[in-house]
């Protein structure tokens, strides 16, 4: 059966037929997601597998990708790993939501209909964190400003242009070294 990403179908005729979905979009085109990044660029690319178990509609989600956020400890770009491999029961209310098994993440359906992107904007926004950061210890350039003997900042003008020029900023570091 071939089904775009974008479309919307109900969801028994996509659990009926077992339906097999590859999908690879443009981060751009995911609606919560793309509010989310710095440059729009990427794409989210995986697979979802529509079935039922337990007696639920259930889609079995993997996701890769790789959005651009700011780091919140150097303010620099950077790309946040993604890569989500979820459980999901489509649920129609509240009180079929509670009878989902644990191990299940739960989605409520609007009109008894769902698209990839919708489940792969939710997934996607699951995976990313409030207050995006390098990890300690890899390339932050956080910990380059502090490093002990270098020469202190003007503070107004540095901190000026951390917000406003991550991109000159970094430019200025490369260049003292
Ligand atoms: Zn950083």
């Amino acid at each position: 059966m071939s089904l775009g990403w974008s479309r919307r179908a109900p969801v028994d005729t996509l659990v009926g037929t077992d339906t097999v979905i590859d999908f690879s979009i443009p981060l751009a085109e995911l609606p919560r997601v793309s509010h989310e990044l710095t440059t729009s660029d990427g794409e989210a690319n995986g697979r979802v597998r529509f079935s039922r178990q337990l007696g639920h509609a259930v889609a079995d989600l993997e996701v890769k990708a790789g959005p651009a956020v700011v780091c919140q400890r150097c303010m620099q770009p950077m790309r946040w790993p993604v890569d989500v491999n979820s459980r999901i029961a489509l649920v129609v209310d509240y009180e079929a939501a509670d009878r989902v098994p644990e191990g299940f993440d739960v989605y409520l359906v609007e009109a008894d209909s769902v698209s990839v992107r919708e489940l792969v904007d939710e997934e996607v926004m699951l995976a990313l964190p409030n207050v995006p950061r390098h990890a300690e210890g890899s390339e932050c350039a956080g910990r380059e400003l502090k490093l002990p003997g270098q020469e202190a900042e003007a503070p107004d003008e540095a901190a000026d242009a951390q917000v406003q020029k991550p991109f000159a900023q970094l430019g200025e570091l490369l260049k003292r070294k």
